[in-house]
């Protein structure tokens, strides 16, 4: 059976967007006669808001969307999150980092798919783990995994390049896990066949594949949706006037005549699909 999920970060509101991913990974979960769950990503505690997170219960039921089963809520399994950080330990696979997002800045000479690629400096250095990030040790891992591949619905068979991402952290100085290594263990413990999100989230499934290969977890497939645009071309964002669907539902608007408009493809004016789907991304 299908089964797909939406997890959104409380630290905003939902726009038009959100709507728009709501309803791929509901329809594609629920259309097929599976399950849509929902999972609220809140493991950002200085970032995640619980009133956030009631709205947006509230805005996903206002455009007509069910869930199947209670709302996984990301905080509620840190303890699994470290058990897995404590096994890739154990691999030899991760190191203590307490560099800087300004020292990584300073020392970069290459960009990857999140911004400026780690060079490394605290690898091999055994450093003190107090405090520190973890990052993933990605020539071990990959050498350890082997070559492996995972399966887009739109972009076909995609070698995984986790590489691209370099030393990724995996523990956050702040929180038990990162986006992830907490996202790649929920989607296996909640029995996920079918990850849907945006196009910008692409090369985040290189990552994912080998966690899943490293900690032998299930492998889903995925479905990268293009993501609604503003006309030109830009990510919708609230500081441009991108309306926000608290807001709309306050102002009376109709939420499953919205998310029908959507569905149809017929994008309030001035937004668009746009990327299309490339699949080295
Ligand atoms: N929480 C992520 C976000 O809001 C979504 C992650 C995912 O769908 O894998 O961008």
């Amino acid at each position: 059976m299908i089964r797909t999920r939406f997890a959104p970060s409380p630290n905003g509101l939902l726009h038009l967007g959100h709507a728009y991913a709501a309803l791929v990974a509901h329809d594609l979960g629920r259309g097929q006669c599976g399950e849509f769950l929902l999972r609220i990503e809140d493991i950002d505690a200085a970032r995640s808001r619980a009133d956030l997170a009631g709205a947006i219960l509230a805005d996903l039921a206002w455009l007509g969307l069910e869930w199947d089963g209670p709302v996984v809520f990301q905080s509620t399994r840190l303890a699994s999150y470290a058990a897995a950080a404590e096994r890739l330990k154990e691999l030899g696979l991760l190191y203590p980092c307490r560099c800087t997002r300004a020292d990584v800045l300073a020392s970069a000479h290459a960009a990857g798919p999140e911004g400026p690629l780690y060079p490394g400096t605290c690898r091999g250095r055994n450093g003190d783990p107090q405090g520190a990030a973890w990052r993933l040790d990605m020539a071990r891992a990959v050498a350890l995994a082997g070559p492996l591949a995972w399966h887009d619905e739109l972009a076909g068979v995609q070698q995984a390049r986790p590489e691209l991402f370099g030393d990724v952290v995996l523990v956050r100085k702040d929180a038990p896990a990162s986006y992830h290594l907490a996202a790649t263990l929920d989607d296996a413990a909640d029995g996920i066949t079918l990850v849907t999100r945006g196009m910008d989230l692409f090369p985040a499934s290189h990552v994912h594949r080998l966690l899943q290969a490293l900690l032998d977890l299930p492998v889903p497939r995925w479905h990268h949706h293009p993501l609604l645009v503003e006309g030109d071309g830009r990510k919708l964002a609230k500081r441009r006037g991108s309306p926000g669907l608290t807001d709309l539902r306050a102002a009376g608007e109709d939420g499953p005549a919205l998310a029908a408009a959507l569905r149809a493809g017929r994008f309030p004016a001035g937004l668009s699909l746009g990327g299309g789907v490339e699949g080295g991304a």
